[in-house]
């Protein structure tokens, strides 16, 4: 991504803040067309999955606000950290739509996504021995992920790295997951993310995603964690 789109993205990201559109959460455009990822991910996956599936948990995240008044004005962050008692609803939605626009923060047109910061390589050697074995450890807990969910790659509370899995929409800032941490990296292990190019192979998809791994994003964000 050029540095003009990333100031559009940080752009569209402020105008669909909560607080621009009166509480109410927004669908932000993807920092890349539909079909930029392909061959990695076609352009008719990132269509359904971004324009349906995005959009439905948007829906049903801002239906559930509406109807809960002690969780109006409280940013997805924040709502996050607290899902224990926001209910099912929040919960299930409101996860779909963090990991989401996490997860395509996260990508960028393949070969395109440079390398782990320096400071990013070294905790990735120091806590799995180097970056290929970071990968089959991403790889292993992704395919371990039994049904729907996530695989994530977080800095824990005592400032390792460590790859963890969640079930269905749940994420490692929820206080409701089994290992909390700062996601830095996480990949949509749903069948719906990779289905109608890799059908059951989620190996494969696993696989060919570093492709269009956006580490320039990674890195800053572990870079901004350091800071935490
Ligand atoms: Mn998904």
């Amino acid at each position: 991504m050029n540095a003009l789109n990333r100031i559009l993205t940080i752009l569209a990201l402020a105008l669909v803040s909560p607080w621009a559109q009166g509480q109410s959460f927004s669908l932000a455009p993807l920092p890349y067309a539909y079909d930029a990822l392909a061959p990695v991910i076609d352009e008719q996956t990132m269509r359904i999955h971004h324009g349906r599936h995005h959009q439905a948990y948007l829906d049903n995240l801002n239906k559930a606000v509406t109807a809960t008044p002690a969780l109006a004005g409280l940013s997805i962050e924040a709502l996050m950290t607290q899902i224990s008692k926001t209910g099912e609803a929040v919960r299930n939605n409101g996860g779909g739509h963090w990991n989401h626009t996490f997860f395509w923060q996260s990508m960028t047109r393949p070969s395109q996504g440079g390398s782990p910061s320096p400071d990013l390589l070294a905790a990735i050697t120091r806590d799995f021995g180097s970056l290929d074995q970071f990968k089959a450890a991403f790889k292993s807990i992704g395919l371990g992920r039994f049904g729907s969910g996530w695989v994530w790659l977080i800095v824990t509370t005592d400032g390792k790295l460590k790859v963890t899995a969640t079930a269905n929409q749940d994420n490692p800032l929820m206080d409701v997951v089994s290992e909390r941490g700062q996601p830095l990296l996480g990949n949509d292990v749903w069948e719906h993310a990779y289905y109608l190019q890799y059908q059951n192979r989620r190996g494969d998809y696993l696989d060919a995603w570093w492709q269009v791994v956006d580490w320039t994003v990674v890195s800053t964000r572990y870079a901004d964690a350091q800071k935490k």
